[in-house]
């Protein structure tokens, strides 16, 4: 039996994806001062990157996009600031490792993201915070096929969950975290009247509370996948069968990195090499028959058969 992962030279294959994203020995690491913005722009990086969709995309990359401009810029910027790029990258990615895995287990997937876009600029689960503030887990019940999930918190207004970033990372400001004096729970993302999400409406055009005239939230910060505005986007509750139909990625092609096994499984296990918590998805950790005709084209790679020696094909290539 031949090795799948070899198959489909259509597609850029993962070595080139990965090995293309790697910054050169002595490329200057990426220290973001005042840009709320990962993709390092002003930076000359090791692929020429070309602009497709209003996305950011490393040249030659032509395979489903699922975030391309994220996974590149977190990998650029993270193995930068080596060496503790595996234990960095996997807590950045954590809520939405978590995400994907529920999702599959579930059934259920929650994307935050632009309605017109094929991928989610965030995955989100239970724990991910509401513009009111209150996490997903804190409002109504929902489905797959739930439109608006209201926060059930009392006094809340929320009409509808919306995912709003609580990190600083979430929003592309790594530096953040480095200063000493820095308590990330207290940060807040911001409008452009300076006040944070919570010192405006929960509902309706979502005006300042504070009485400085801003008449609806108007991000300060522009998303770390798609460069647009918080507003822009929008929360959507889905099941597996509507992905499928609108093209957006599903199972195991959810989880951050997808395209990237051996980023993927940092996420998943904090080791590139450790694929152990991939093939248990893979292999039906999931309630989700996971061996469906839904292969996109082009995808062959992320789509292993299921084999013995399960590490043996994955081990990452990049240098
Ligand atoms: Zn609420
Ligand atoms: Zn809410
Ligand atoms: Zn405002
Ligand atoms: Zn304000
Ligand atoms: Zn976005």
């Amino acid at each position: 039996m031949s090795k799948r992962s070899e198959v489909g030279d259509k597609t850029p294959s993962s070595k080139s994806g990965a090995s293309g994203t790697t910054p050169k020995a002595g490329s200057k690491a990426v220290v973001p001062k005042g840009t709320r913005n990962v993709v390092p722009k002003s930076m000359p990086g090791p692929v020429a990157m070309t602009k497709k969709d209003g996305m950011l995309v490393p040249e030659g990359y032509t395979m489903r996009k699922i975030e391309p401009a994220k996974n590149y810029d977190v990998e650029s910027f993270a193995r930068a600031m080596n060496p503790d790029f595996a234990p960095r990258l996997k807590k950045l990615f954590e809520p939405e490792t978590e995400a994907a895995v529920k999702a599959q287990q579930t059934g259920i997937y929650i994307g935050w993201r632009l309605p017109e876009y094929k991928f989610d600029c965030q995955r989100v689960n239970d724990m991910s915070k509401c513009f009111c503030s209150h996490l997903l887990g804190e409002h109504a019940q929902y489905t797959g096929k739930s439109v608006r999930v209201p926060c059930v918190q009392g006094g809340c207004k929320c009409k509808g969950f919306a995912w709003v970033p609580s990190r600083p990372e979430d929003v592309g400001e790594f530096w953040m975290q480095r200063r000493r004096d820095f308590d990330p729970s207290t940060w807040r993302a911001k409008c452009r009247c300076k006040h944070t999400h919570e010192e405006h409406e929960a509902a309706g055009m979502r005006r300042c509370k504070t009485g400085c005239g801003c008449g609806h939230f108007n991000s300060n910060f522009l998303c770390a996948a798609c460069d647009k505005h918080w507003e822009d986007h929008e929360t959507f509750f889905e099941t597996e069968q509507d992905r499928v139909q609108k093209g957006l990625p599903v199972g195991e092609m959810y989880l951050p990195f997808a395209e990237m096994p051996h980023l993927r499984n940092i996420a998943l296990t904090g080791a590139e090499d450790d694929d152990s918590r991939y093939q248990a998805l893979v292999q039906g950790e999931g309630s989700i028959p996971r061996n469906r005709a839904i292969e996109a084209p082009g995808n062959s790679q992320a789509f292993p058969a299921p084999r013995g020696g399960a590490s043996s094909g994955f081990k990452p290539v990049y240098d």
